[in-house]
Formats: C-alpha cells, structure tokens, sequence
C-alpha cells in the first residue's frame, strides 16, 4: 500500500484532531494536513511535468512544511529524497545528481544557497508564493503503489566515502511502522513527537507511527536541539515523545534549564544512532525516569534491527546482567532475523563476535544505482550491516564497533567501545574516542582521545583507572586532550578524522 494511506484515514477518522505544530502553535488539523497535501502532489505533478516515481529531494530545515511535502511527494506517487539541512553544498549537489532529483524542495534560506549554487535541479522554496498556490491545486486520488515502489531513498550519513541512497520501498516504511507497535510504544490520538532531530532522519521515521494513530507532530521554532526550548515544548505539550541521539539526552540532563523543569509531560525517549553508554544511560533513567528505550538500527533498515525496550529499561534494575544489559542494544525485532556471522559468513558461537547481519520486511532494497555497493552489502537475502556485535544466551546483542573501527594490536581484537566505556566512567571525562594508530612491531596500538569534564585529568590518573578496569593490553599508549572531537552532522564521531592525523 501507498505510505500515503497513512495520513488519508486518519484524515477520515480524526479529521478535527491537531496534526502538525510549530512551537506550542498548531498549525494543520488531520483534514488540513491531508488535504493541503493532495493537492500540493497535484501541483507539482503539473507544473514540474512530473512522473511516477521521480524522485523529488526534500532539503528542508525542521518545519512543518516538511511533512506537507513529504505526504504530497508520497500521495502523488513520487520518491521522497530527504536530505540533512546541515549538509554542505558540495553534498547537496552529490545527492541531487546521484538521485537524479527532478525538483528540490527547500527552505526559504537553503533555497536561496541551492537556486545559486547548482542547476541540476529546480528549486521550490516553501516561502514561495507558488509553493502556497499549488497547496490549492485541484487535489488528485492517491496514487496506488506497489509494496516494492520506492517511497525513499535515505542518504547514509557517510562516515566514510560517499553517501549512498538506501532505496526504502513503501513495504519497508509500513513494516517499520508495525513493528514500532510491535516493540516501542502504542499511541493515542494528542500523543505528540517533538522533533528536536533532524525530520530528514531518523526523527521524521519515528513521526509516521504518530501520523497513523492521530498524533502530533511538533516542530520547534528554532527548527533543532535548543535544550531550554525542548523543554518549554514539554512543559505544554502533553504526551512528549523524542527521537534523540545519545549525546542530545547528555546534553538534556546536563542543561541548566533541566534543574527547575517539569519532566512530567514525557512519554517516550527513543534514543540510538551511536552508542549509549552505561554510565550516561544510568544518569538519564535518574534524571527523568523509565521512560527510555533503545533502537539499533541503520537507513539501510530502519525502525530498526534491535530493542532495548522500556520495559526492559525500567524493571531490569534487579537482574544480575543489568549493566551488561544497559550497554547492549537490547534483543531482535519482532519482524527480524538477526545472525551474528564469521568474515566467510557462518553463523558465530554464543558469546562470539562477529559482523550483525539482519534479515525482513525493514531491509532496504538495495543501494540507488550502486550494484557494487548492493552487492556487497546484500547477500542472499542478508544485510551485512558493517557493525560487529556478539548475542548472549539470552538473546541481547551488544555492538562492539563498526568492523572497520576495529583495532588489531599484536594479532589480538580490541574493541574501542570497551575502552571508551571504561573511560567515560572516570569524573574528569565528558567524551571520548579510540582508535588504532599504526604501530611497527604490533600492528596497530590503542589510542585515546579525551575531551574533559572541567579538570583536565592528568595522563597517569587515566592509565590507573584503565588498569583498575581492563586487561592491561587494551589501555591506550597515549591520550590526546581535546576541547571538542570532530562530529558529522547527526552528531556521530568521525573517527575516519581523528584516523587522519596519523596517516603518514
Ligand atoms: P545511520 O544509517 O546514519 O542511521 O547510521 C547507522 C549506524 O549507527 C549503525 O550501523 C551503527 O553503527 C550506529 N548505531 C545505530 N544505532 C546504534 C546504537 N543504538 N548504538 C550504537 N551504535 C548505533
């Protein structure tokens, strides 16, 4: 079915309900939001001479108009092509080319830097007087689609090289939908997602179990993560619930604002994208309470491949494995397989790690006009997903690292995570990073980089805690001090920079 469909019967069913809100302002009712979209769809099939299944991008700063634009490109049978705002204009082109977008779709301000900065494709500014009369086109029908159509082609974020389009067919988002039900949460109509992440990730993914079940979908004004903003938002919207990255929740806890605020109104925190580490997930379930829950997951197969549940979250506190359970990534989706496997692709021991790979209805269909990358990453009928990962006799799987984050000193694996776990848990460290650096006689010897918490931690307190804490051959040989360490732009470390200043 059209992903589209979504919006159509809740239209019928809560037509009156609010369905979009800017800050404490509600923008569009269900009947509104629906029907502003299928005419827009109508619109931009018109006058842009549009085609079923061309692919228009969606380059667009938080705002409401997005999810008009998102539904009107799905109604008309068009494949949505969200990109990241924060992205550079070298980036948007790439994408605009690589996806063979026939129109972009932007914010007023992205718009001017896209009508100036590339003629692939023609650009139509939500502030545009055009963009307001085509959301008064004579409306069309939906467009009926084919469980394998393409409903979205999601950028990866490109920590290395460049991004690839994960094609997401309409089966896929609609999979993704149901096992959301299935494993995070159930909603009502007034129920609200505040989208303090960017809409074009993962945030806009976690909107479409709302829009099917009538709820709100909140775009703050200042169109991102302002902490004493978020926070305004929860005071007056009810039921709040978050897609957050884990560095967005530290950020939350840590604000000044948080001391005197009213939590109360939070429903949900789903938060991944990177890891969470124990102490942080530990701080955050004080701080607000059990109304947090893990994904892990990829754009290669959204909403997503694991869960650490709330449930889980919040009534494990007695359970022997508790911490190990708080730094995993929790237990397979309803709707997935998950097969922790060896490099010549037999299944691992218990206990065993191995590269995550994931079969079901949320893997992608395959890379956009990348049979090689396809290949590679799909094989018979398996998303080889890039991370390693190990799954206990209880069925939890812990991330370890991206396979290439790996590092292998002397003929043995070290895992970065397991470092950084350790040092996180040391006062003096707000965040850190390791990698490998190539040393002659071992490989590759640990590294550390560390960004402190107010004090600077001298070297040796740090070497005494790794001792007390892990085997002495994975403590780092030399620590780097940093006020900040190099992020892309959802937040994730680019370790592939920090890699950089050792490359001779
Ligand atoms: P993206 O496709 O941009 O969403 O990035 C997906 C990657 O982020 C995954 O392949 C993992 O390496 C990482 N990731 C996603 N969720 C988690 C999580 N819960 N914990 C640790 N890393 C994660």
């Amino acid at each position: 079915m059209n992903i589209a469909n979504l919006l159509v019967r809740t239209a019928q069913s809560h037509a009156g309900q609010p369905a979009l809100a800017h800050g404490t302002e509600t923008v569009a009712t269900y009947r509104e939001f629906a029907n502003k979209a299928a005419s827009l769809g109508a619109g931009l099939m018109q006058q842009y001479g549009l085609q079923k299944g061309d692919r228009v991008a969606l380059i667009m700063k938080n705002h409401p108009e997005y999810w008009i634009s998102l539904f009107a490109v799905w109604h008309a049978g068009l494949t949505a092509v969200p990109v990241n705002a924060k992205l550079h204009i070298s980036e948007f082109t790439y994408i605009l080319e690589n996806s063979g977008a026939k129109l972009a779709i932007a914010t007023p301000e992205l718009a001017k830097e896209l009508t100036e900065g590339q003629d692939l494709a023609p650009v139509l500014s939500i502030s545009d007087a055009n963009y307001a009369d085509l959301k008064n086109a004579a409306p069309i029908p939906m467009v009926d689609m084919a469980p394998d159509d393409l409903a979205w082609l999601f950028y990866t974020s490109g920590t290395t090289g460049k991004p690839k389009g994960a094609m997401l067919s309409h089966r896929n988002l609609l999979c993704a939908i149901l096992s959301y039900f299935a494993d995070v949460s159930s909603h009502e109509p007034g129920d609200c997602i505040i989208h303090a992440a960017p809409q074009t990730h993962g945030s806009g993914l976690y909107g479409l179990p709302l829009i099917a079940k009538g709820g709100i979908q909140v775009t703050p004004l200042s169109g991102g993560f302002e902490p004493a903003e978020t926070l305004e938002l929860i005071a007056h919207h009810k039921n709040c619930c978050f897609f957050f990255a884990p560095t967005m929740v530290h950020r939350l806890i840590g604000a000044e604002e948080f001391k005197s605020a009213d939590t109360s109104n939070i429903k949900l925190i789903v938060y991944g994208g990177g890891p969470m580490y124990e102490a942080d997930i530990r701080k955050a379930l004080d701080a607000i309470g059990p109304k947090f829950c893990q994904i892990y997951g990829q754009g290669e197969a959204p909403m997503t491949i694991t869960v650490l549940t709330q449930h889980e979250l919040a009534t494990g506190g007695d359970h022997p494995n508790r911490s190990e359970r708080l730094a995993s990534v929790g237990v397979e989706r309803t709707d997935v397989e998950v097969c922790i496997r060896r490099e010549d692709g037999t299944p691992c021991d218990l206990d065993e790690i191995g590269e995550i790979t994931v079969r079901g209805d949320v893997v992608m269909l395959g890379y956009w006009q990348n049979e090689e990358a396809t290949n590679n990453t799909l094989k018979d009928g398996w998303l080889w997903t890039g991370d390693m990962g190990a799954k206990d006799q209880d069925g939890f799987i812990t991330l370890k690292d991206r396979s290439k984050d790996l590092i292998i000193s002397g003929g043995t694996n070290i895992y970065p995570r397991e470092i950084e776990e350790v040092l996180l848990t040391h006062p003096d460290v707000a965040e850190v990073s390791v990698i490998g650096r190539h040393h002659a006689d071992w490989g590759e010897e640990v590294i550390a980089f560390v960004v402190p918490n107010g004090d600077v931690p001298s070297i040796e307190t740090l070497d005494a805690h790794c001792l007390e804490h892990m085997a002495r051959f994975k403590r780092p040989k030399e620590y780097f001090i940093r006020e900040s360490l190099p992020k892309n732009n959802y937040g994730k470390v680019l370790k592939t920079e920090l890699r950089k200043e050792f490359e001779n």
